[in-house]
C-alpha cells in the first residue's frame, strides 16, 4: 500500500482523491464542523448535474469519490451518483455521522455500490453527544456501524481529536475495534467553521507532545489487530516516529509529502465549487462550479484551484521557512495553517516544531485574536505566543474578558435540534 500511495504522488497532478459535499443539508449541527452544516446551501446541485459530474471525475482519472455533507444521504440523488460512481469505475466512499442510517438504508447503500464507509464517531457516549449536540447520537453512529457491515459494507472510523475528547482515545480504540472497522483516521480539529467559534476545544501545539506518542502507541496496537490506523493530513509531522506515523505497514517507509491540495485532490461544495481540498478555506480556494464550466477546464486553469500547485520554500515563512524539512512538508496542512494564522506556510500543529522548541525549553500558545464571521469553511485568526515549556497552562487561552470580547460561546448543553432525530 505504501508503495501504492508514492506511485500516485509520482503522477502529474489530476484528481485522483475527491471529496464530494452533495448536501450541506445535515441531521447534526455538530459543534466542531468545518463547513457550519445544518441547512442546504441555497442552491445546490440536482441530481441531473451531479450524473454530469461523475462521468467528468471519471474521464478526469478520479480513482475515489468520498461522499460527504452535511449528510450525503439526504440529497435526493444520493443512490444514483454512488451508482453512477460504481459503474464509471470510481469507488464511491462515504464519511457520515451515520444518525440516519438504518439497517434497510445500509442496504441500498450496498446495493447501489458502496463498498466502504467510515463513521464519524468523536469520543465516548458522553463526549461524543456533547461534540455531536445530539443526545443518542454516539449510540446511533455505533448502530450504523454494525447496519452497515451486516449490509455487507466495509467499515471504518474517523475522529477529531481536541482538548475536549483526547482523553477518551484509548477506550474509543477499543469501542472501534469491538464494532469491526478495518481503518480508523485521526485528525486534528482545526479551527475551521464552528471549531473557529470554542477556542477551548482546540489543542495547543505543545499538546502534540504527549498525543502524537500516544497515537503512535494505538496505531502499534492497531496493526496487531488488522487494524489500518492512518492520521488525517493535519497530524504530525516529522517527529521521531513519523514512517510508522504515515505508513500503512509496518515495515512501511511513508512520509509526510506535501499539501497534495489542487494536485491529486479535489474538493466540490454542494453548489458546484470546486477547490483544490475539500476543508480548504471557501473564501480564498473556491474556484468555479461546475454549473458555469466543465470540470476539466476548471481543474486546469481556475488560479484559486491550482493555487497551491508550484510553491517553493520562498513562499513559507516563520518557523516552517527555517525548517529541516520544508522542502519535503511545505508546512503541514494547508487548511489548518490558514485556519490558524490566516494563510498557509506557517504550522505551528507540528510535532517536529513543538519538540524542538521543547528541546530549548519553550512552546508556542494559540491566543484568539479574531473571531471567525460565521460562514462554511470560515476561520477566525490566532496569535503565536512563545512561552516557557512550564509556564501554567491557561486551558482556553482565553480568561472570561476575552472570552466575552471575543463572543465565544461554551459548548451547548445538548439543544433539541429540529430536524436532528430523521
Ligand atoms: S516546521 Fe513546518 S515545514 Fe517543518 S515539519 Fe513542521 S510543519 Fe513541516
Ligand atoms: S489542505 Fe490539508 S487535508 Fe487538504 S489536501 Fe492539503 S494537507 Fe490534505
Amino acid at each position: 500500500m505504501s508503495r501504492r500511495r508514492l506511485d500516485v504522488l509520482a503522477q502529474p497532478h489530476h484528481p485522483a482523491y475527491v471529496v464530494w459535499e452533495l448536501t450541506l443539508r445535515c441531521d447534526h449541527a455538530c459543534t466542531h464542523c468545518g463547513s457550519r452544516a445544518a441547512v442546504a446551501r441555497d442552491v445546490e446541485l440536482t441530481t441531473a448535474q451531479a450524473l454530469r459530474v461523475v462521468d467528468e471525475l471519471a474521464a478526469l482519472g478520479a480513482r475515489e469519490v468520498v461522499l460527504i455533507g452535511g449528510e450525503a444521504y439526504l440529497h435526493e440523488g444520493f443512490f444514483e451518483i454512488v451508482a453512477a460512481l460504481a459503474r464509471a469505475g470510481v469507488r464511491p466512499t462515504m464519511t457520515t455521522g451515520g444518525k440516519g442510517i438504518t439497517g434497510p438504508l445500509a442496504e441500498r447503500m450496498a446495493t447501489a455500490g458502496l463498498r466502504l464507509c467510515s463513521v464519524s464517531i468523536d469520543g465516548l457516549r458522553a463526549t461524543h453527544d456533547r461534540m455531536r449536540a445530539s443526545h443518542g447520537s454516539f449510540d446511533r453512529a455505533t448502530a450504523a456501524l454494525g447496519h452497515l457491515r451486516a449490509a455487507g459494507i466495509r467499515t471504518a472510523a474517523n475522529t477529531n481529536v481536541n482538548r475536549l475528547n483526547r482523553a477518551d482515545l484509548e477506550p474509543l480504540y477499543e469501542h472501534l475495534r469491538a464494532q469491526g472497522i478495518v481503518a480508523w483516521q485521526v485528525q486534528l480539529t482545526a479551527p475551521l467553521g464552528r471549531a473557529a467559534d470554542r477556542p477551548e476545544m482546540i489543542l495547543q501545539p505543545w499538546d502534540l507532545l504527549e498525543l502524537v506518542p500516544r497515537i503512535v502507541a494505538l496505531k502499534r496496537r492497531a496493526f496487531a489487530d488488522g487494524i489500518r490506523l492512518m492520521p488525517g493530513n493535519n497530524l504530525g509531522y516529522f517527529g521521531p516516529e513519523e514512517a510508522l506515523l504515515r505508513s500503512p505497514t509496518e515495515d512501511g517507509d511513508d512520509h509526510f509529502a506535501g499539501c497534495q491540495a489542487g494536485r491529486l485532490v479535489m474538493g466540490i461544495e454542494s453548489d458546484g465549487a470546486i477547490k483544490g481540498c475539500p476543508s480548504l478555506q471557501t473564501h480564498a480556494y473556491a474556484g468555479r462550479s461546475v454549473a458555469e464550466a466543465p470540470l476539466a477546464t476548471i481543474w486546469a486553469d481556475d488560479a484559486r484551484v491550482g493555487s497551491l500547485r508550484g510553491r517553493t520554500v520562498e513562499d513559507l515563512w516563520g518557523f516552517c521557512r527555517t525548517c529541516a524539512f520544508a522542502r519535503t512538508c511545505m508546512g503541514g496542512c494547508t487548511f489548518t495553517a490558514h485556519s490558524i494564522l490566516g494563510r498557509p506556510g506557517n504550522n505551528p500543529y507540528c510535532h517536529f516544531r513543538a519538540r524542538t522548541l521543547a528541546a530549548a525549553g519553550r512552546r508556542e500558545r494559540l491566543v484568539p485574536l479574531q473571531r471567525a464571521p460565521g460562514r462554511p469553511f470560515d476561520h477566525g485568526r490566532f496569535a503565536l505566543v512563545e512561552e516557557d515549556l512550564d509556564a501554567p497552562d491557561p486551558g482556553a487561552g482565553l480568561d472570561p474578558a476575552q472570552r466575552v470580547a471575543l463572543g465565544t460561546r461554551a459548548l451547548p448543553v445538548l439543544p433539541v435540534l429540529p430536524g436532528c432525530d430523521g
